[in-house]
């Protein structure tokens, strides 16, 4: 770690509305946002000047590897205001050959020119918002676009991507909605193969405080799958797209050979990332950094680093190595695992310390080994495909009660 970071992620926190199940930091600005009240609007241009100087503020760095555009929607953004950005993040990086810059977009944002102008601008890699391919389903958890829409898009995508236009691209779903059964489940994921999408990101439904289905939930309003349905679709999900030929390289995510998204695995893989943007998280050396939340707090924040200097986390003089327990929590959602060895010595413990703190952790995970949801790959552990991604959360519940165990000398905390 502590080599220059490759990769950077921008913020575009504007929605036409929030769907029901999301807690991110967003500002909805309609359904109608368009023109002066969608990317002209002073709240989107002001926005966009405070992006501009917080890039600024870091000046310089080692040309990037991947670029990610994130939001919130980012393609309620103009072509020319994402174009400006990359402009921009290029002057101060620069791009490595063969650079991988995807936007995040979605359905009811854009249209087939708009599409042709992101590419122009420079994106070559499109993650689209689906959610889902029911209609019924799209209006209960909030979204502004349909069926129809969505079909549109990936088949708008598809051509361009057929026409090598677009390095690749990715569809989003959500599993474990309200009204979803086995049934719905198939015939969801078989749309989804329809698409032709290199890349799949099925995510697990989960209900997040401060959202309405959080407060459905409380009002029994919201008709969930129950536990026994959810674990039956999550297995359909991986049978499914296993057969298809998608591998899943991380708990969520599903690719054809050659289409895993390279940014995301900057991030489970330990190495360093910029991040721009409110509410945003980089950990360019080492330590994580989250921006305030909303809009205004990001604004004093970048004035105060403009006025004070940079944060501490964010200058590579005070790099600071990420905590094991984090670099453990972060490689295990890849297929590939973590090799338990190699991240205790870069940690910093001899031969001895690595075997029994490792041993101790795999004596909190015996049960796991002996249900077969984690596996020996070498010198590496991963979570087997599909029960042990299923259970996921208890695996790394029980490594943290591991590493708060461990003697403080070991975990790096100060003497008190
Ligand atoms: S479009 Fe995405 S970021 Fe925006 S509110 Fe919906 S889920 Fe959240």
């Amino acid at each position: 770690m502590n080599i220059n970071p490759r990769s950077a992620y921008l913020h575009i926190p504007f929605c036409h509305r929030r769907c029901f199940y999301c807690d991110f930091a967003v500002v909805s600005v309609g359904d109608k946002a368009r023109g002066e009240i969608g990317p002209a609007s002073p709240l989107i241009r002001s926005y966009l000047s405070l992006l501009h100087r917080e890039i600024d503020l870091i000046g310089s760095g080692s040309p990037l590897s991947t670029l990610y555009i994130g939001g919130g929607t980012p393609s309620l953004l103009s072509p020319s205001q994402i174009s400006s950005l990359i402009e921009h993040i290029q002057k101060i990086f620069g791009f490595q050959f063969g650079v991988e810059i995807t936007m995040e977009i979605d359905p009811a944002s854009f249209d087939r020119s708009s599409l042709e102008q992101f590419l122009d601008a420079g994106i070559n890699r499109f993650s689209l918002g689906g959610q889902s391919f029911e209609d019924e389903i799209l209006k209960k958890i909030g979204r502004k676009h349909n069926t129809n829409d969505l079909i549109e898009a990936c088949s708008w995508i598809d051509e361009i991507y057929r026409d090598g236009r677009l390095s690749t691209w990715s569809l989003d779903l959500i599993q474990n909605l309200p009204g979803h059964d086995l049934d719905l489940w198939r015939s969801q994921l078989e749309q989804a193969l329809q698409t032709y999408a290199p890349h799949l990101s099925i995510y697990d439904l989960s209900i997040e405080p401060g959202t309405v289905f959080e407060l459905k939930k409380k009002l029994g309003t919201i008709n969930l799958p129950n536990d026994e349905i959810a674990s039956e679709i999550n297995r359909l999900t991986s049978s499914i797209l296993n057969e298809a030929g998608y591998a899943r390289y991380e708990i969520s995510n599903y690719a054809l050979p050659g289409h895993a998204s390279r940014h995301n695995r900057v991030y489970w893989s330990g190495s360093g990332w910029w991040a721009f943007g409110m509410s945003s998280t980089s950990a360019p050396w080492g330590i994580r950094f989250a921006r305030p939340s909303t809009i205004e707090g990001y604004e004093k924040w970048l004035y105060q680093q403009e006025r004070e200097g940079l944060d501490n986390s964010l200058l590579k003089n005070n790099a600071q190595k990420i905590d094991l327990d984090d670099q453990i929590l972060v490689g295990l959602r890849r297929r590939e695992g973590v090799d338990l060895d190699a991240l205790g010595e870069s940690w910093g413990w001899n031969q001895d310390e690595c075997e029994i703190y490792m041993n101790s952790l795999k004596s909190h995970w015996k049960e796991f080994f002996e249900t077969g949801c984690l596996k020996n790959l070498g010198n590496r552990i991963a979570l087997s495909d599909p029960h042990g991604m299923e259970i996921s959360n208890q695996i790394l519940v029980e490594m943290i009660l591991w590493w708060d165990s461990l003697p403080d000398a070991a975990v790096g905390r100060p003497k008190l």
